[in-house]
């Protein structure tokens, strides 16, 4: 519909204003901050260091563990502390949307813990954390094939937009919002997740992926102009 008009006045394609900055947890090995808009995610890399209890560790791989959580104060009504359904499935896709750019075979017998926290929440709080946990790792010094990217496209009212706020992921007419969170690395057509939260049309998944690489290469810019700052000092 070609007079759909975005609460936030964004055109359908446009993303919030993207912040990034690196080295802001000084006692990690790596770190980052990354906000779409209301959205702010915090990241810190602890690692690679020996995994214990001893009897899990592995001498073939290291390995990759990310523990997501909302803060509390980051939502409206106050979230109760402690992991969730809901925190325990992003850590395990944000694992997975990272793992792919690691060899953790360079790091047999240890961990590579990832922290991400959200300050802030206002939709895409997955995406935001995956940002900024792939700048942390980078941070870090952990080698990596890329950086990795990540993006929401949404469907509303037959529309595709770019980076849904809250207001726009609760939207309730016509066919009610569609939320498709994708993380991939830079400069590839290497896809590391791929979620869906409502319908959509196979026809439509090329569209949704192009407008995602689109942005993508928006954010690597970002990512990449944090990360240079910090070497830059
Ligand atoms: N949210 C909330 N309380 C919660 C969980 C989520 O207010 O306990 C809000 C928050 O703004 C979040 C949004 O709902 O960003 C959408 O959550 P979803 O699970 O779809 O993941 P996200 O879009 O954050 O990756």
């Amino acid at each position: 519909m070609v007079n759909f008009k975005r609460s936030s006045g964004r055109t359908l394609t446009e993303m919030r204003k993207m912040y990034a900055k690196v080295g802001v947890i000084p006692n990690a090995d790596g770190s980052a901050i990354f906000s779409f808009g209301d959205t702010v995610a915090i990241a810190a890399v602890y690692g690679p260091r020996q995994l214990h209890p001893q009897h899990m560790q592995d001498p073939a791989t290291g390995i990759l563990r990310v523990n997501y959580d909302l803060l509390s104060f980051s939502v409206y009504e106050r979230k109760k502390p402690g992991p969730s359904r809901r925190s325990q499935e992003i850590s395990k896709v944000t694992e997975w949307a990272l793992s792919p750019v690691l060899d953790l075979k360079e790091f047999p017998n240890t961990v590579i813990d990832v922290q991400v926290y959200i300050l802030q929440a206002d939709a895409g709080t997955r995406t935001a954390g995956i940002n900024a946990a792939s700048l942390a790792l980078a941070h870090a010094g952990i080698p990596m094939r890329n950086l990795v990217c990540s993006i929401s496209v949404g469907k509303l009212d037959k529309n595709l937009v770019v980076d849904l706020d809250k207001e726009e992921e609760d939207y309730d007419e016509g066919e009610g919002a569609t939320d498709f969170p994708i993380a991939k690395i830079a400069n590839s057509d290497k896809y590391t997740l791929l979620q869906l939260d409502g319908k959509i049309q196979p026809e439509v998944v090329k569209k949704v992926l192009d407008l995602a690489d689109k942005a993508c290469d928006e954010i690597y810019e970002v990512q990449k102009k944090a990360l240079k700052e910090v070497t830059e000092q």
